[in-house]
This record gives structure tokens, C-alpha cells and sequence, in this order.
């Protein structure tokens, strides 16, 4: 897993767009013609001059649902991930105090409007996870590190390639917090839709991209012979492990999704190091831009093994944690 950092300034252009288009969800849009309709200062806001329109109310009235969210509706798009069990819990306690409904029917409502209404129909459908993929500017998944998730549109397009982005608290449950800033992870399809979505993560069981700085240090990858000529991939000291990185990588399925790249990747870097007589790998990186400009360690694993080394930088390549472990062990074999 790749730490995301605060990403303030992704925070600061996203959250003018979810509160434009709640109060617009909310109270209907001034600058379509309706009376005590929202609009916002920003005369260019490309929410308050989009079509969306009022909520609307035929079979359920969401108006008082609506009212009763508007107060929470700052902390619930930038509120931190460990504290987002306890917000729900506040309004829970509070909606239910003020007497508007059953828990089911505060988490039903919120389902229709974070979760369908602005999840899917407006973040999704509406592009905004294009732009918010390009303010946060992570060139790989997330989770994995093995695919890329580049954003690319053709000018003046609105759609175009894009990563998926998952619900860190899974929607189903927390729907609440379906368009909250931290709740959302840019990954890959595999880590979305399949891998972790089987399993329910929460903050103290498990580390979470934006909390954890050390998150892609606190493992490596290692290789382990299954014969003679065939490795498999593990972690190493995996029994040393501490709980919440074991839990992690066993929710994200790290293993399962790296266990094919044995016959790919890393035979490639076992042969380097193991098929020749001499330590072939040591060779390339001590001897192959030798006589050239001078170069730097980031540059030579960059052109030979198309990696970056460096924590912060290690999102722009995918396989870059992976590679560098099982380089870094290979060279210690002696
Ligand atoms: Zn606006
Ligand atoms: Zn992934």
C-alpha cells in the first residue's frame, strides 16, 4: 500500500463541489430559476451552473433529511478516518433523539442520497472522480502498486480513462460517508471490486493510506524456492509481522494478487542473480552506465528495472515496491 499524504489542496477544490451540490440536492438551483434555490459566491462554480437539480421527492420526502444533514455536511466530507465511527455515531444518536426515523430509516435516506443520488449519479456519471483522480495525482494503484491508473481525457472531453475509486469504510454499511474526501482510495479494478471488497476495514484493525506514513515500509516482499528452479512470493519475517500490517495485507489480498508475477517479474530478477556464474544483477547496477554521465541510484534502477526508488516517487511505476525488496534481497545473497 502507497501513503497518500494530507493532499490539502485536492481537499480544498473538492469540498466547495460536494457542498454545492448538496445545498443544490437540497434547497433546488438558483441559477436554473428556482425561487429560494442555492447558488454560491464563485460566479464560474461549474456545480451551481451544471443542470443539477432539487432532489426530488415524489415517493419519499427527503426534505427534513436533508435539513438535519446540512449542519454535519462539512465534517462528514473532510472528516479524518478515525473519526468517522464516531461522527456516524453522533448523528445517529441525535437523529434518533429528535425523533425523524428508525436507524434504518436514517441509513435507507442516506443511501439515496450519498450513496445513489451523489456517489454514483453525480461523481460518477458527472466526471468529478476524473478531476479528483487528477488533483490527487497517484500514477498507481494504491493498494497494489501493479497497475497503473493514469487519468487521461482528450481535451474538452469529459470522459475519457480514469482509476476506480474505493470506499475505504465500504459504502454498503457507511453510506453516509459514500463522498467523504478521506473515504476515498484511488485503486485498480482488482483491489476494488474484488479483493477487498470482501472484507469490512476499520482504522484500528487496519492501516489506512492516509493515516499511516510508513504503510509501504512496514513489509517487504520476499522470494521463497518452491523448486529448484521455482520461486514463489512471500513476505519476509512474515511471522514477525505486527497484527494491523498482517491483517492489512491479508484484506487486500496482496499475496493473491502478486502470486502470478512469480513466473513473470520476479523470475526475471532471480534469473539476473542466479542463472549466470557471475552476480550478473550486482553487475548491471555497478557497471552499466560506468563510463557515462554520471548517474544516480534513482536513475540506474529507473532505466534498468523501470522503478522508482524513493518512498514519496514510488507510485509513478508500477512493481516499484515490489522489484526494489526482492532486489535488495537478492543483492544480500552472497
Ligand atoms: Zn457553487
Ligand atoms: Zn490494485
Amino acid at each position: 500500500m502507497i501513503y497518500l499524504g494530507e493532499q490539502l489542496d485536492a481537499l480544498n477544490k473538492f469540498k466547495p463541489l460536494v457542498t454545492c451540490w448538496f445545498n443544490i440536492k437540497r434547497l433546488g438551483n438558483a441559477r436554473k430559476g428556482d425561487v429560494n434555490g442555492y447558488q454560491c459566491v464563485d460566479k464560474n462554480c461549474r456545480i451551481c451552473n451544471s443542470k443539477i437539480e432539487k432532489l426530488n421527492n415524489t415517493v419519499i420526502d427527503y426534505t427534513d433529511y436533508l435539513n438535519f444533514i446540512c449542519p454535519y455536511l462539512n465534517r462528514i466530507i473532510e472528516c479524518k478516518p478515525n473519526e468517522i465511527i464516531s461522527l456516524q455515531d453522533e448523528i445517529k444518536d441525535e437523529w434518533l433523539k429528535i425523533g425523524l426515523g428508525t436507524e434504518d430509516h436514517l441509513k435507507e435516506k442516506s443511501k439515496h442520497v450519498f450513496t445513489v443520488k451523489g456517489y454514483k449519479e453525480w461523481f460518477t456519471n458527472g466526471s468529478i472522480n476524473y478531476s479528483l483522480a487528477e488533483w490527487l495525482d497517484k500514477h498507481t494503484c494504491v493498494y497494489c502498486n501493479r497497475q497503473y491508473i493514469f487519468t487521461t481525457r482528450k481535451i474538452g472531453e469529459k470522459r475519457g480513462v480514469t482509476c476506480q475509486f474505493d470506499h475505504w469504510f465500504d459504502k454498503g454499511s457507511r453510506p453516509l460517508f459514500a463522498l467523504s474526501f478521506y473515504n476515498l482510495i484511488p485503486s485498480c479494478s482488482v483491489c476494488n471490486s474484488s479483493v477487498k471488497s470482501r472484507t469490512h476495514f476499520n482504522t484500528d484493525d487496519y492501516l489506512h493510506p492516509y493515516i499511516d506514513k510508513d504503510i509501504s515500509s512496514r513489509f517487504k516482499f520476499s522470494s521463497i524456492p518452491n523448486t529448484a528452479t521455482q520461486y514463489g512470493i512471500t513476505f519476509l519475517n512474515e511471522n514477525k509481522m505486527d497484527a494491523k500490517t498482517k491483517k492489512t495485507l491479508e484484506g487486500l489480498g496482496t499475496k493473491l494478487v502478486y502470486s502470478k508475477h512469480s513466473e513473470k517479474e520476479l523470475q526475471d530478477l532471480i534469473d539476473l542473480r542466479m542463472k549466470y556464474s557471475d552476480n550478473y544483477l550486482k553487475n548491471l547496477l555497478e557497471n552499466t552506465f560506468k563510463n557515462e554521465l554520471y548517474m544516480t541510484k534513482e536513475e540506474k534502477y529507473r532505466l534498468i528495472f523501470g522503478i522508482e526508488l524513493s518512498e514519496d516517487n514510488m507510485h509513478k511505476r508500477p512493481f516499484s515496491k515490489f522489484k526494489k525488496d526482492i532486489i535488495d534481497e537478492l543483492l544480500r545473497i552472497k
